[in-house]
């Protein structure tokens, strides 16, 4: 029986194993990758490699103080969590093996949906991605494409009409567009809105460089520098939605010590409700996971969920 596992390779993930390795906790790490999505650089044509802090540079310490900790680490998918009557948990991998621990740090992230038109996996990180909040300040002086119509969609607007020149979003539907905040960020100078409008490729040569979309029966090509696809994220918590509660769009709820409504069972990173999002908040939120857990194995107050 584990003290605790720790589900999930990502900066979350990693940033809760290595804190649990610190306490010398009874930990097993366990997760189908390291480096989560961190490994995922977008790539463009006027930026050089050393003018970027990457995130896969920010968490390779916490990576490599878990590469020589061979017997608490498992690379395999999680697809099964069970919990006990009395209160401990059992998780099962898929190639069959199970794995017994009183706590878990559930640190599985979330991913951007995707278009699933021409030329978007052929340009996914050469002129196309799918995190405008990380990429927004390499914007300065150039144009840049937007596509979806939520609040994520108008949070990279909002961001990018700060430094680009000029911003296009093309939104499929009203969406969140006719909110306060819609109003508030589309109405600035160099914001450009292609209402009921859809990409349906996206064209380049080593990068993208335009979009072609389709408004009211009309197709148009628009040259663009970058593509930022900012749809809804999906969170990966499908393992725990009988386990835990959800928000309407399954993020895992956590409060301010990320404790989910399941005593003994915490989560980390992107797949909460937390909109953490970036790497050095994934740590950050990995870190404090740890700490809870372990105060939760100690007995002190761990247990109690305080989120609404
Ligand atoms: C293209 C792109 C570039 C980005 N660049 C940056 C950047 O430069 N700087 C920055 O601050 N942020 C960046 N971000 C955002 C940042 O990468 C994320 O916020 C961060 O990685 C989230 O960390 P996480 O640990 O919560 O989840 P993730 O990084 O998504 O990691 C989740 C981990 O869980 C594992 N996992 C999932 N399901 C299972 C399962 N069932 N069983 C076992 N393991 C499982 C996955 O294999 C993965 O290792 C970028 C995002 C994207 C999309």
């Amino acid at each position: 029986m584990h003290e605790v596992i720790i589900i999930g390779g990502g900066p979350a993930g990693l940033a809760a194993s290595a804190y649990a390795v610190r306490k010398r906790m009874d930990a097993l790490f366990i997760s189908k990758g390291l480096g989560g999505r961190t490994k995922r650089q977008l790539k463009l044509p006027w930026v050089e490699d050393y003018q970027v802090a990457v995130g896969d540079e920010t968490i390779q310490r916490f990576r490599t103080q878990l590469d020589y900790l061979d017997f608490m680490r498992v690379r395999a998918e999680v697809n099964g969590i069970e919990r006990r009557d009395d209160g401990t948990f059992c998780v099962l991998v898929a190639e069959g093996q199970t794995y017994n621990t009183q706590t878990i740090i559930f640190a599985t992230g979330a991913y951007g949906q995707r278009l699933g038109v021409p030329g978007e996996d052929e340009f996914e990180l050469r002129g196309l991605c799918y995190s405008a909040m990380t990429y927004a300040p390499l914007m300065v002086d150039r144009n840049a494409v937007v596509v979806g119509d939520e609040m994520l969609a108008l949070r990279a607007v909002a961001e990018l009409s700060r430094i680009a020149t000029q911003v296009i979003l093309i939104a499929e539907s009203d969406g969140d567009l006719d909110t306060v905040v819609g109003q508030n960020v589309l109405s600035a100078d160099n914001v450009v809105v292609k209402r009921h409008s859809k990409v349906i490729e996206v064209k380049g040569d080593n990068y993208a460089r335009s979009v072609v979309i389709v408004q009211e029966g009309r197709h148009q090509e628009i040259a663009t520098d970058v593509v930022f696809i900012e749809k809804q994220l999906i969170p990966y918590s499908d393992l725990v939605l009988d386990l835990v509660d959800v928000d309407e769009c399954g993020f895992i709820k956590v409060d301010e010590r990320n404790r989910t409504s399941l005593p003994g069972f915490f989560a980390a990173g992107d797949v909460t409700n937390a909109m953490t999002f970036q790497v050095l908040m994934g740590l950050g939120d990995g870190e404090k996971a740890a700490l809870t857990a372990f105060d939760y194995l100690l007995g002190l107050g761990g247990a109690e969920f305080q989120c609404e």
